[in-house]
């Protein structure tokens, strides 16, 4: 079956910067729903759209098809007492920028002093070029749930009742590692 709106597409990746260093070894195959759903970047899906399995590709993807430029002005420093005990570099944490629309952000803890707290609220891969080796292992269509839902359910999908869940945004399989 080839890959096309509505497909279910179980992609074996690793992940490197521009300069070929490692990022992630995805150690499970990435699993999303094919068709624009934002469960993946685009630029992937573009990439895999109208492929069959045992196709592999080696993609590298700008930081603005990606996470964005890096933004200084997203980086602040807090209080220490004003966050939560024990705190540590890695830590995340919703909040809002200043001075945005108060959209939230996750901000990643950075750097710990004594009374003080860095808080970036960029994407861990910001400004990063990102390197994609992929290769297609499955593709089945989806179940009519799973298109109503924009998600894949079932092994390395979402485990959930039937509530609908606000969640998955491109690239949340990217942030379970916090970079320094
Ligand atoms: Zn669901």
């Amino acid at each position: 079956m080839k890959i096309a709106k509505n497909t279910v597409v179980s992609v074996n990746y690793k992940l490197s910067d521009a300069q070929n260093n490692l990022i992630e070894d995805g150690a499970q195959p990435m699993v999303y729903l094919h068709g624009g759903y934002e469960n993946t970047l685009p630029k992937i899906e573009e990439e895999l759209d109208g492929k069959d399995v045992g196709y592999t590709s080696t993609i590298q993807i700008e930081p603005e098809d990606a996470f964005g430029d890096y933004d200084p002005n997203l980086v602040k420093v807090e209080e220490r007492n004003r966050l939560p005990e024990p705190i540590e570099v890695g830590m995340q944490f919703e909040g809002v920028a200043e001075g945005s629309d108060e959209e939230p952000v996750i901000f990643t803890v950075t750097e710990i002093a004594d009374d003080k707290v860095v808080l970036d609220g960029n994407h861990p891969l910001a400004g990063m070029a990102l390197r994609f080796d992929l290769s297609v292992i499955d593709v089945r269509a989806a179940t009519p749930e799973e298109i109503a839902h924009g998600h894949v359910h079932g092994a390395h999908g979402h485990e959930h009742g039937h509530e609908d869940i606000e969640d998955s945004e491109p690239g949340d399989h990217f942030r379970s590692q916090p970079l320094q």
